[in-house]
This record gives structure tokens, sequence and C-alpha cells, in this order.
């Protein structure tokens, strides 16, 4: 069994300030829950806050996104070395909104991919089909090639940690969530891709996340899929309520 994973994507939301409120009235809901694993990615700037707010408890903290190299002259990237050294566990790698309003391709996200798991931080890895791509009925290409290149060059002990989050573009922020058991169909695929690129054993362990508008109501069915191990979250984890709801599916 898979244990779940419920990430929260905060984007370009939350100071410093309100990252810590936040924290302290979701610790209030969730202290005894130990079913699932709990990530908060803040922005960049609110990571200290959060970590400091976590620190006694079972919540980790990731960031949205990072760059391949260690360090240099690359104004406002930030590195997989300094995101550890800040104390985030996980980073949020290829997300569509990435790839939409900053130029993020297979080939960068192979290559975050790669750096982020030789820093040792567990790298939540987004692939999903846009609209036009679904109704083509190209979905199960574009999941394919988008892991295929994503895995590139990485071998299958190091495959480990990965998580996938299958986010069908059409469904993020729309209010427009994928059925559970189309989500679960993406899911068969993503987990054949990964079986095999990295052999059986391995895809058996990895998680895939579902992420498109889960809300409180839409959490638990799922949820129940056995295909799906978990959730990313982003408009309803910006409130500690909803976002407690759908941990405790
Ligand atoms: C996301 O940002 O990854 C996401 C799934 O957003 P939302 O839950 O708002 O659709």
């Amino acid at each position: 069994m898979r244990k779940k994973l419920i990430v929260a994507n905060w984007k370009m939301y939350k100071t410093p300030e309100e990252a810590q409120a936040f924290v302290s009235s979701l610790m209030t809901h969730v202290r005894e829950h130990t079913r699932d694993d709990i990530v908060l990615c803040p922005a960049f700037i609110a990571i200290p806050s959060v970590v400091e707010a976590t620190r006694d408890s079972r919540i980790g903290v990731g960031a949205q996104d990072m760059f391949w190299e260690k360090e240099g002259a690359y104004t406002g990237a930030v590195s997989a070395q300094m995101l550890l050294a800040a104390g985030c566990s996980h980073v949020i790698i290829g997300h569509s909104e990435r790839r939409q309003y900053f130029g993020e391709t297979d080939d960068t996200v192979n290559r975050k991919l790669r750096a982020a798991l030789a820093a040792g931080l567990t790298p939540i890895v987004c692939v999903g089909e846009v609209l036009q791509e679904r109704e083509a009925g190209m979905t199960e290409d574009v999941l394919r090639r988008q892991c295929s290149v994503a895995f590139r060059e990485i071998s299958s002990g190091e495959a480990i940690p990965i998580v996938i989050a299958y986010e069908p573009v059409w469904a993020i922020g729309t209010g427009k969530t994928a059925t559970p058991e189309l989500a679960a169909q993406a899911h068969r695929v993503i987990r054949a891709e990964t079986k095999e690129t990295f052999g059986e054993g391995v895809a058996t362990q990895l998680r895939i996340l579902y992420g498109g508008s889960v809300k409180p109501d839409n959490a638990q069915a799922l949820m129940s899929q056995s295909e799906i191990d978990g959730a990313l979250v982003g408009g309803a984890s910006l409130d500690p309520k909803p976002f407690a709801a759908i941990v405790k599916w």
C-alpha cells in the first residue's frame, strides 16, 4: 500500500506572516492525523517561516520550482542545495503554470528532476494534457512523452523518491475536475510508462497524485481510487479548513 500524500501548492499567494498563520490553524485540524503525508509548498519568500512553524510536526515543506545548477550567475534562480539548506524536503517541478508562463519544457523538467534527485530533494513532477490534446484523443501520447523525456538519464535506483502529479491542465483552477475514473485511467498510463522505464518494482512504489480543482466535496471520490495516491491542491489549499478537510477525506 502506498501512503497517500496531500500537497498544498500556494502559487503566488501568502506573505511569511500569512503562511505562519495558516500553519498554526492547520495544526489544530491535523495534529493527530497520521494516515496521510502532508507537504506545504509556499512561495520562496515564505519557506523559512513555514519551516519554522512546522518544525515539531510531521508536515513537510516544498518549493514550487528550482533551477538545475548548484550556484552561479543566474539572477533570480534558486538551487536544490539552497532549498535543502532552507529546510525543504520536496520541490514541485514542471507545473503547467511554469510550462505556460515561464518557458518550462520537457527538457528543462528533466534537467531539474535530475538535479533535485542528485541533491536529495523529493521531486513532485507535474504532467498533464491541455484541453485540445484531450479532445484530439492525444492524452496518452502526451503523458507518455512528458514522462519519457522527464525520466531521461535517470536510473531505477535514482527514481525511487519521484512523485508524479497528474494534472490535466483544463482542470487546474477551473472548477472542472476529472472524474475519478478518468483520472485513474491517466494514472494507469503514467504507471505503465514508469514500469517500462524503471521496472515493475519501482513503478509500483511511485506515488502518483491527482491535481485539478480538488475540493473537500470531491476528495473522497478521487482518493478512494486505488490508483490515486494523493492530491496536489491549489486553490482549496489557501484556507486551512478546506485543506484540512481534503487531508482528512
Ligand atoms: C495546482 O495548482 O496544481 C492545482 C491543481 O490548482 P487547483 O487545485 O486550483 O486546480
